[in-house]
């Protein structure tokens, strides 16, 4: 099995396959109120999701500067995800311990789409040694950079200065990404992806992250 192992986060680790649409809500609506922008309710709905799509007509149209809305939107994120995970509302998955005994023996990194201080702090919270952690920048271009970009994935095995390695991770996205950026892939099965066809191009298919310590 080639190394280092890279983790994706959300479903991985972290219950669930992503951050909870109120998050983001509550997110732009104390971005825009720090930057005293009164927008209708078609332009806050659109800000409160997470996407870039109207953002840059929006933020035009208030009068606010793009990408410093962005920046804070993805701040109030973060902080909003770190106490929906300290208050335990969103939890682990109980296979996690498997990461924890695999980065005694290789090395083991946490690569996301979430945001970069989400990824350092989660990657605290749960106690696990990752030698690299890469989460997308908080800015307009960081979100384009996103898996099934390879970018995140490539700049975490240039940290680590290797060009091989396996990437884990519960979506088709994290295939295609694992596979740009030159790794083998597994494809996690987790409650909300049993739906989804095994994708073709996935090396493994895992039912737990248990069954790493054993293939490792
Ligand atoms: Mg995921």
């Amino acid at each position: 099995m080639p190394q280092p192992i890279l983790f994706d986060m959300d479903g991985v680790l972290l219950e669930g396959p992503g951050t909870h649409p109120q998050v983001y809500a509550d997110a732009a609506d104390a971005a825009l109120d720090e930057l005293e922008a009164d927008p209708t309710p078609t332009q806050r709905a659109d800000l409160r999701r997470n996407d870039l799509e109207n953002v840059a007509d929006h933020c035009e149209a208030l009068g606010i500067d793009p990408a410093r809305f962005w920046q804070l939107k993805e701040r109030y994120a973060s902080q909003g995800t770190h106490d929906r995970l300290r208050a335990g509302e969103r939890g682990l998955y109980d296979d996690i311990d498997a990461i924890e005994a695999l980065a005694e023996r290789t090395t083991v990194g946490l690569v996301t789409n979430n945001r970069h201080e989400t990824a350092e702090f989660v990657a605290d919270y749960v106690g696990i040694d990752f030698e690299v952690v890469r989460g997308r920048d908080p800015t307009l271009e960081g979100y384009r950079r996103r898996k099934p970009e390879p970018d995140y994935i490539e700049e975490a095995l240039d940290e680590l200065g290797s060009s091989e390695g396996l990437y884990v991770g519960d979506s088709i996205k994290d295939v295609t990404a694992g596979l740009a950026a030159g790794l083998e892939t597994a494809f996690l099965r987790r409650s909300h992806n049993r739906g989804l066809d095994r994708p073709a191009e996935a090396t493994l298919e895992l039912e737990s992250l248990a069954a790493l310590t054993d293939i490792v």
